[in-house]
């Protein structure tokens, strides 16, 4: 990440200047420095690491040797042309062996900043996990002697004294073991403008992933580096690795876009999570479950165990009807599977289930990339069916999140003094004694609107037949 004195890199216009703080708090670039500096003139102005003797260039990219920052002169400084780093660009990347186990130690020698630093490195290292099939791995036990020369882990974590020559740096997977550190300055615990630690960090691990800073995609950014990259996605003047005083738009903390997301997915893969859901339902119940928020071009499956003769429908873009579907097994038992592609252009998928016959149970085993990563709410499911007198109907367990509402509205769709009775609970499917919620009007109309208490995880709804009663019941939450 940028320094906030040592700028402008070598964006052959700007370099190695002092700056201050720019509009927004941004750290910019501020002196100007002319094209085809001498090669004192440019060694001069390099920032050196004074632990290490490596070079940075470009903000935060480190070149190992005077050597190779002679090249990198003759190449890209003398000529007036930009760059940073030819290590083998964007095709420097992990295998899909390491990219697995990307281990790396905390220094103890943080002191009383090493909880924070371990704090945001399990923190932005999350966020590249949940965009692609990546994993990082703090090895504590490293932590005492993590150093340069500790070959225990893939990199390590340290403090250093750059004088606010830049907040952060690290490398890319090219690099030898002896260069593979993510060090932080001082300077990165404080004073960072609209950043957090937190953001620096997502910012390095997306060069310690393999990549380059976004703005090097065009001359218009003011900061071109070098054309040793190959494309992932269309260009994202908000992307993480995207200076913002370069031309850039991502104004608050450094955050992953979408074009992040699926620029890493390219690279590593997707990494797929696993929802579970399960309830009853007859003839004539349906059961719909909410838009999954899908990738396209990652698998959905969905798999259906049970009993009885539920059947399963899913359709991407709207939810299924009788008639419309992407996929229905059609099966004479519990057991249906749907594995489709996501397509193109499409972020959503439904899944419904009529019961047909019987009194069948289902569980679903669904297996799938969320769009951003993350399983997030808001979602719904709603059932239509029918509720005999003195039965009591079990209508589906959901993981909910502490804090936010669960919402739950049974309507009539039958005469006015049908008498159905809403129950539900946390934590335990309710009982006629026990439950959070049991509005207990007359009519066939109730709603339990609650904030799912602190520690709570599940939330169950139940209807009981006072009467028999032909209903509607939607349930809205945030998925945790
Ligand atoms: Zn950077």
């Amino acid at each position: 990440m940028f320094r906030s004195k040592f700028v402008g890199a070598l964006t052959g216009l700007s370099l190695l200047a002092g700056c201050g703080e720019g509009e927004g708090g941004f750290p910019v670039p501020g002196e100007a420095v002319g094209q085809g500096l001498s090669w004192e003139v440019f060694r001069a102005q390099v920032y050196q690491e004074p632990d290490t003797g490596i070079f940075i260039v470009d903000g935060d990219v480190p070149v190992l040797s005077e050597a190779l920052l002679r090249e990198f002169y003759e190449d890209h400084v003398r000529s007036g042309r930009l760059t940073v780093h030819q290590v083998g660009g964007l095709d420097a990347k992990w295998s899909d062996t390491q990219k697995r186990d990307l281990t790396y130690c905390v220094s103890t020698t943080f002191g009383s900043r090493y909880d924070r630093v371990v704090q945001a490195m399990a923190s932005a290292a999350a966020t590249w996990e949940a965009a692609s099939d990546v994993k990082f791995r703090h090895v504590s036990t490293e932590d005492a002697r993590c150093d340069a020369l500790n070959d225990d882990v893939v990199f390590d974590v340290n403090p250093v004294n750059a004088g606010g020559a830049y907040f952060a740096r690290a490398f890319f997977p090219s690099h030898a073991r002896a260069v593979r550190n993510l060090l932080f300055d001082n300077s990165a615990f404080g004073g960072l403008g609209p950043w957090t630690l937190e953001g620096v960090t997502r910012h390095e691990l997306g060069h310690v992933l393999g990549f380059r800073h976004e703005h090097t995609r065009t001359q218009a950014s003011g900061c071109f580096e070098d054309n040793n990259w190959r494309a992932l996605t269309t260009y994202d003047r908000a992307s993480v690795m995207h200076y913002p005083h370069c031309n850039g738009t991502q104004m608050g903390d450094l955050v992953l876009t979408q074009r992040d997301i699926d620029g890493a997915r390219a690279l590593y893969g997707f990494v797929y999570v696993t929802e579970t859901l399960s309830g009853s339902t007859w003839e004539p119940g349906i059961v719909h479950y909410s838009p999954f928020s899908v990738a396209p071009g990652s698998t959905f499956d969905v798999e259906m165990t049970g009993t009885g003769d539920p059947d399963l429908y899913v359709r991407f873009g709207a939810p299924p009807t009788m008639d419309a579907w992407d996929c229905r097994p059609y099966e004479y038992s519990a057991n249906e599977r749907c594995t489709l592609v996501v397509p193109a252009g499409v972020n959503t998928a439904y899944v419904m289930i009529p019961g047909y016959g019987g009194d069948p149970s289902f569980h679903l085993n669904i297996r799938y990339v969320p769009l951003t990563g993350f399983i997030t709410g808001p979602r719904w499911a709603q059932w239509s069916t029918y509720v005999a007198q003195g039965t009591y109907r079990d209508f589906g367990t959901y993981d909910v999140k502490p804090g936010t509402q669960f919402r739950v509205d049974m309507r009539g769709l039958g005469a006015e003094t049908d008498d159905p009775d809403l129950y539900v609970r946390f934590g335990a499917p309710p009982t006629f004694d026990t439950y959070d919620c049991r509005p207990y009007v007359v009519g066939p109309h109730e709603t339990c609107d609650l904030t799912v208490p602190a520690g709570q995880s599940k939330a169950y709804v139940m209807v009981h037949g006072y009467s028999g009663a032909m209903i509607d019941v939607d349930i809205d939450y945030t998925a945790p």
